[in-house]
C-alpha cells in the first residue's frame, strides 16, 4: 500500500514512500476522499469505526483497542470556566494517551506493508505508546530519545521492551533526521506529525463531533506541542465539512505552556510561520517542543476554525489540574490541564461564553507521571472499636 498524500498549504501531492514532508517545508497528510461518508452504523466503539476515512489496513492486537474514549460532562466546572464544559478523556486509551490513536494506525500500516520494525522520536507518551503497539504486533520498535531523558520516563518506555537509543544533539534536528534516515531502512518512523499518525489522531475530532451530532460543539480546547494532534483534529473536522455532516466547525483553541510557546508566540505576533524558541522548565514537559514540526499548520487550523492559540503558566496549569481532579473526577497529566487553564483564560476574554458547548481534550492520564504537585493528605488513624464515633464525627 502506498498511501496518497497531500500538502494542506501548497496543494502538492505525493505518496508515503516519497516522504512525510512537502518541498514547501510543510508536512503532508493523507489525501482522504470524504464525500459520501456518513456516521457509521457499526457497533465498533474503537477508532476503526471510521475505517472508511482511514488507510485500508486491518488492526491486530492492541491496535484494535485504540480510541472510543469517553466524553463526559463536567457540570461542576461550568461556573468555574464560564462555559458548558465537556471533557474528552484520552486517558481511556490503552496506554493512557491519545498517542495510541496514531500508533494504532501507524503500526497496523507498517504490519500491512510487511515491515518488521517501527520507530519514533519521543521522550515520553508517544514512545511508550509505539513500544506497546509494536510489542502487541510482534514488530521491533526503535525509540530515539534525547540523551538527558529522566530515568523514570525511560523506565516506563522500557517496560514494553523496545530498542532505545539515547541521542545527543538538537531534538528538532533529530526529528527530521530520523524521518530522512528511515526512508532508506526497513523501519517506519511514526513521529508526532507524520501522515499515518495524523490519520489516527483525527479520530479524536470524529468521535467528539459524532457525540454531538447533529449538533456541533462550539469550541474545542487542547494542548499543543508538535502540533500533530491539532493537525489531526483540524483534518477530521475538514473531512466532516467536506462530507456535509457539519455546516460549521467548532472554534479550535490551542494551548501551550508559557515556558515553551513557539506557536502561541507566532499567533500573538500575527506571523504566518512558527520559528523555534528556547524551552524553559515547566510542569507540562510533555508539551515543551521548542521546534514544533507542525507549528505552522496549527496557525492555519486556528485561523480556519475561528479559534486562537494561547499560552498559560505553570501556576494556572497546576490549579487547573487540581480542579479537574476535585470537580470533574479526572486526574490528568499536567500537560493536559493546560486545556482547562486555557478555557478559563478564553472565557475571561469573552471568546467563550456560558452557553458554549466547550470540549476540553484531556490528552492523557495523570497516573503515569511522577507527581510534581502531590496533595497534602489529611487522614486520621482510628482503632476499629472507635470507628463508629469517628464516622459520626466526619459525616454530619
Ligand atoms: C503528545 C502530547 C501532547 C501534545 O500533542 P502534539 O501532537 O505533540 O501537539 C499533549 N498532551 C499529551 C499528554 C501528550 O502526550
Ligand atoms: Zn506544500
Amino acid at each position: 500500500m502506498d498511501l496518497p498524500l497531500t500538502c494542506y498549504d501548497c496543494g502538492a501531492s505525493a505518496t508515503l514512500a516519497e516522504g512525510a514532508r512537502c518541498d514547501c517545508g510543510e508536512p503532508f497528510w493523507p489525501a482522504t476522499e470524504p464525500s459520501g461518508f456518513d456516521w457509521p452504523a457499526t457497533g465498533d466503539r474503537s477508532l476503526w469505526r471510521y475505517r472508511d476515512l482511514l488507510p485500508d489496513v486491518t488492526p491486530t492486537g492492541l491496535a484494535a483497542g485504540a480510541g472510543g474514549t469517553p466524553l463526559v460532562r463536567a457540570p461542576r466546572l461550568d461556573a468555574d470556566v464560564g462555559a458548558t464544559v465537556h471533557v474528552k478523556y484520552e486517558g481511556g486509551n490503552p496506554t493512557g494517551t491519545f498517542k495510541d490513536r496514531g500508533s494504532a494506525v501507524g503500526v497496523a500500516a507498517a504490519e500491512a506493508a510487511g515491515l518488521s520494525a517501527v520507530g519514533t522520536v519521543s521522550h515520553g507518551n508517544m514512545a511508550r505508546s509505539m513500544a506497546a503497539h509494536a510489542a502487541s504486533a510482534g514488530l521491533d520498535c526503535l525509540v530515539l530519545v534525547p540523551a538527558d531523558i529522566p530515568a523514570e520516563r525511560l523506565g516506563l518506555i522500557a517496560r514494553h521492551d523496545p530498542t532505545i537509543l539515547r541521542v545527543e544533539g538538537d531534538y528538532g534536528a533529530l526529528y527530521r533526521e530520523a524521518l530522512r534516515l528511515g526512508r532508506d531502512r526497513p523501519v517506519r518512523f511514526v513521529n508526532s506529525d507524520t501522515p499515518l499518525r495524523v490519520a489516527g489522531q483525527k479520530t479524536t475530532a470524529l468521535e467528539v463531533v459524532e457525540s454531538f451530532a447533529p449538533d456541533v460543539p462550539d469550541a474545542v480546547v487542547l494542548p499543543v506541542s508538535s502540533g500533530g494532534h491539532a493537525s489531526g483534529i483540524w483534518k477530521g473536522l475538514r473531512e466532516l465539512r467536506a462530507a456535509g455532516l457539519v455546516d460549521r466547525l467548532p472554534r479550535c483553541y490551542f494551548v501551550q505552556t508559557a515556558a515553551c510557546a513557539p506557536v502561541a508566540d507566532a499567533w500573538e505576533r500575527g506571523a504566518d510561520e512558527v520559528t523555534p524558541v528556547t524551552a524553559g522548565e515547566t510542569v507540562a514537559y510533555s508539551i515543551a517542543n521548542a521546534d514544533p514540526p507542525s507549528g505552522t499548520r496549527v496557525l492555519a487550523a486556528a485561523r480556519d476554525t475561528g479559534g486562537a492559540v494561547l499560552a498559560v503558566d505553570d501556576d494556572a496549569v497546576l490549579d487547573a489540574r487540581r480542579a479537574l481532579s476535585e470537580r470533574a473526577g479526572l486526574f490528568v497529566e499536567s500537560a493536559c490541564a493546560t486545556a482547562l487553564a486555557g478555557a478559563r483564560a478564553l472565557a475571561d476574554r469573552d471568546e467563550i461564553g456560558p452557553s458554549d458547548d466547550t470540549v476540553l481534550v484531556a490528552t492523557g492520564t495523570g497516573y503515569t507521571e511522577r507527581d510534581l504537585d502531590p496533595p497534602t493528605v489529611d487522614a486520621q488513624t482510628v482503632g476499629l472499636g472507635d470507628l463508629d464515633e469517628a464516622i459520626a464525627s466526619v459525616v454530619a
